[in-house]
């Protein structure tokens, strides 16, 4: 499993930060400290009862400045839904309910992520009294605590770790890698799924009952499941030999919403097109794993150095692209499609890596030193930490202490040194610059 994202929400003062930094002297393996992080940390690594996950405190984050107080919890309750597995959302015994609560959780209300009602400030039993009003706030049971003591944050921190359980169960089949194989018609999409299918090597289950699995495919190759998405119109064409089926876009593009590892064929004879670019377009932006699949090769004439010129043409041509590995094969003679798996195995295992906070920020600081940022209008960009905060595809946040100085190619330079390190060979890079105070 990936490892989850809490974060904590609420209005200011409630003790957002004190929970966080007290969770933190529990079994957190604290990141390295280097100048400007330590301070007010909003990003930890931490751990519970063998459970490893990563805290932010969405306090922590700075807005722009002319929000208002009401407006940027609004932002942080929206970041927190839309970045966080769970969420805390800390609200203030003493002070009891306030309006302000009562907007973050109508925000909160409209996630399907855990949302743990915690009441702070709950110093004394004699006080439990005051959390019952929160039971308004329709977000279930709230558990008490007291952050600056350290009071119930055992049962807060169980019931955190329990919401992961929750979420593991609406991943869909998580050991199974879902591939979806697309391309513009001709360029040998069902002649590719019929040979991966080969009868030879192929246990083909397909579970009677749901409609989704009746197009599905499943195979096992060397004790991997795979899962062909949305191939019985594929299989069906090439066997009954009935060109007028065209595999319809749209289909393709929800195939690749549901998928692991996109196989985008290309033509060899033809080359990249207009339309390739556009479908390569939206595999790019899904921010699936992509693997470049040139097809027909048996028809391309070739000498020792045709790959690598093809290669280059594809590099230039799908820009965005440059990292997705490319396969030369033919679907008609099989050649190289036994290696498909293999290769599909290794790209699904690179969008799910995790880079160690630590690690990485080592990395930044040897980026920084060999490639400072140069100044903008008299301004320095000053990195201050930089962690991964998901997978598939990897996400990071750089915090910095103004985004706008930090150019594009800055950034591209960044991803550079992550794929020099540590490879994510076919999956885009998501990089978050914010702002911190
Ligand atoms: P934030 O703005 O939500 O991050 O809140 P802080 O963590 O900065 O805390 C705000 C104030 O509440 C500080 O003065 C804390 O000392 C106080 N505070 C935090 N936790 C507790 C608690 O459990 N009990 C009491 N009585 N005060 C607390
Ligand atoms: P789709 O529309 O993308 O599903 O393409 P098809 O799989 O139906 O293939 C279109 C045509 O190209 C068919 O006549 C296939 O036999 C042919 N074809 C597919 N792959 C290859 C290949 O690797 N080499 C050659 N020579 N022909 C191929």
């Amino acid at each position: 499993m990936s490892k989850p994202i809490v974060a904590i929400v609420g209005r200011p003062n409630v003790g957002k930060s004190t929970l966080f930094n007290q969770i933190g002297k529990k079994r957190v393996s604290i990141v390295e400290d280097f100048p400007g992080v330590t301070r007010d940390r909003i990003y930890m690594d931490a751990e519970w009862l063998d459970k490893n996950f990563t805290m932010i405190d969405t306090g922590g984050i700075e807005l722009e400045s002319q929000d208002t107080i009401l407006s940027s919890m609004r932002v942080q309750a929206q970041l927190a839904i839309d970045e966080a597995d769970v969420i805390i959302f800390l609200t203030d015994g003493r002070s009891g309910m306030t309006s302000a609560d009562e907007e973050i959780a109508r925000i909160l209300r409209n996630t399907r992520k855990p949302v743990i009602l915690t009441i702070n400030k709950i110093d004394t039993q004699k006080q439990e009294m005051d959390i019952y009003e929160f039971y308004n706030l329709g977000l279930g049971d709230p558990i008490p605590v007291a952050a600056a003591n350290s009071l119930n944050l055992g049962d807060l921190l169980d019931r955190v770790v329990e919401a992961f359980g929750e979420m593991d169960d609406a991943v869909e089949d998580p050991d199974e890698i879902h591939i979806s194989v697309i391309g513009r018609p001709n360029v040998g999409k069902s002649s590719l799924v019929n040979a991966m299918l080969g009868q030879d090597r192929v246990i083909v289950s397909n579970m009677p009952g749901t409609t989704r699995d009746a197009i599905d495919t499943h195979f096992i190759k060397d004790d991997i499941k795979y899962t062909l998405i949305d191939t019985a119109g594929m299989r069906r064409k090439a066997k009954i030999d009935e060109p007028v089926e065209r595999y319809s876009v749209i289909r393709s593009l929800r195939a690749v919403d549901r998928s692991d590892v996109v196989l985008m064929l290309i033509s060899g004879p033809d080359g990249v097109t207009e339309q390739d670019k556009k479908i390569a377009g939206y595999a790019h932006e899904s921010g699936k794993g992509c693997i470049l699949v040139v097809n027909k090769w048996d028809l391309v004439e070739k000498d020792s150095k045709t790959p690598l010129r093809f290669t280059e043409d594809l590099r230039d041509e799908l820009g965005f692209l440059q990292y997705a590995p490319v396969i030369y094969i033919s679907a008609l003679t099989r050649q190289r499609v036994h290696r498909m798996p293999e290769l599909v195995k290794y790209v699904a295992e690179q969008q799910t890596m995790r880079i160690q906070t630590s690690v990485l920020n080592q990395l930044i600081m040897d980026a920084l030193s060999v490639n400072p940022p140069p100044a903008h209008k008299g301004k320095q960009l000053k990195i201050y930490f930089m962690t991964q905060v998901d997978v598939k595809p990897p996400k990071f946040i750089i915090f910095v202490n103004d985004p706008e100085l930090m150019h594009f190619s800055y950034l591209r330079f960044i991803e550079n040194k992550l794929r020099e390190s540590f490879g994510f060979e076919g999956t885009p890079l998501k990089l978050i610059v914010k702002g911190r105070k």
